[in-house]
């Protein structure tokens, strides 16, 4: 089903009323298929994630949105940040993040991924295999590692632990290697999956990560000082979900029993960007076919709504001439492919070729697994609210 907006009242009118002024300011500039970054989302959600978990460093994680706007307002906000790959080093190390504030964690990397990383001056990494940790025995001197553990999670969108992670008996393993090659463990991380939303996966996945670290002192071998406890953080994409600080309760609860001197941190990416960006496309012609009509829009599911195919995306969708009688209508995107169709159970009032469409909560993994299928150009990332100003001013 796709929510459209009803009952708006007049508070509401005002805001939609100046947000599709801005709308058709920034088509007449850019032109659609637009995606709209709205930086002052960034800072509330990032503010909103560090208020329920006030203890607990938060590392953005780039893969949702990986735009220099996010880094930037982010890096002003006392941010730190996780990469994965080369070109995510690449990105921060252009907007000046000092690479103190980063980790890198990418279970599985090549060594001259490593060497990247380590040149750039990030030096935490993530292992889950014996394999994976020999790879360190060269870079010993400068990198510390994260040993990172699989909680599976057949809920989330992603499940992220069914292709990463370790068992704490294997993990045990790996830490005791590392000790007898001389390669530093700075802790454990997992993942509980991608739009978790059942804070209890955290909380068990911290308890047994405790247990593990106690496991690991009893035997002798180097404390543990670092505690990652991933992303995952879920976004109110249909309005069912409680707000942040209510699902964290449980997690700040149970961190409640950690040691004191252990440091705990989060890879939040989702969380961070998905409301933060709408899609505006465009209607490029339009038919009926089986008493429907078809509106053909100029972005779909190879670009910006890539999300409904690998994210398991519904975004509140609507016009931005929204009064007026409704019909039942499908949005189709430009490509000659059939399967590229964005709702097909929308209630939309009659458009007119080159009329608008609004979707929203579309910041992450949307624009980031867009393809150039049909030569049909992606939507351009275009920020909006960022605040320009020179780092020093943030203290950094
Ligand atoms: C994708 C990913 C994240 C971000 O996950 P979200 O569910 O978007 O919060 C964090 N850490 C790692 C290692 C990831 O692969």
């Amino acid at each position: 089903m796709i929510r459209s907006i009803e009952n708006t009242s007049a508070v509401q009118l005002d805001t939609r009323a100046s947000e599709t002024d801005m709308i058709h300011r920034l088509v007449a500039q850019h032109d659609s298929p637009l995606m709209i970054l709205d930086c002052d989302v960034v800072r509330r959600q990032y503010r909103a994630l560090q208020a329920a978990l006030p203890n607990v460093v938060l590392h953005f994680a780039l893969k949702p949105m990986p735009h220099p706007a996010v880094v930037s307002t982010l890096l002003q906000e006392g941010a730190y940040f996780d990469l994965a790959t080369n070109g995510e080093v690449d990105l921060v190390k252009s907007v000046g993040v000092p690479a103190d504030r980063t980790i890198q964690t990418h279970p599985i990397k090549r060594d001259s991924d490593i060497r990247h990383a380590l040149d750039y001056g990030c030096n935490t990494f993530v292992v889950d295999n014996l394999n994976e940790l020999e790879k360190f025995i060269a870079h010993k001197d400068q990198a510390e590692l994260l040993v990172r553990l699989s909680f599976r999670n057949a809920d989330a969108y992603a499940d992220l632990s069914k292709k990463f992670g370790c068992s704490s008996e294997q993990a045990f393993e790996i830490i005791s290697r590392a000790f007898e090659l001389g390669i530093r463990i700075r802790g454990l991380s997992f993942h509980v999956g991608s739009q978790t939303m059942d804070p209890q996966k955290y909380v068990s996945a911290i308890a047994s990560c405790a247990k593990l670290i106690q496991q690991v002192a009893d035997a002798g071998l180097p404390a543990l000082s670092t505690l990652d406890i991933g992303g995952g953080f879920p976004v109110d994409y249909d309005g069912s979900l409680q707000p942040i600080d209510e699902f964290c309760a449980p997690i700040r609860e149970v961190m409640t029993t950690l040691p004191d001197t252990l440091k705990v941190i989060a890879e939040p990416g989702r969380f961070i960007v998905a409301p933060a960006a709408i899609n505006v496309c465009s209607v490029m012609g339009q038919a009926q076919r089986d008493g429907k009509t078809w509106y053909y829009m100029d972005d779909g599911i190879y670009g910006s709504f890539s999300g409904n195919v690998f994210d398991h995306g519904n975004y509140p969708m609507d016009a931005i001439k929204w009064h007026g009688e409704r019909y039942p209508s499908v949005l189709a995107g430009p490509t000659c492919d059939s399967i590229d169709v964005i709702a097909e159970e929308i209630m939309l009032p009659k458009l007119n070729n080159g009329d608008m469409v609004v979707s929203r909560m579309m910041g992450a993994y949307s624009t980031v697994t867009a393809t150039d299928f049909n030569f049909f150009k992606r939507a351009e990332v275009v920020a909006i609210n960022q605040v320009i100003e020179q780092l020093a001013v943030a203290g950094l």
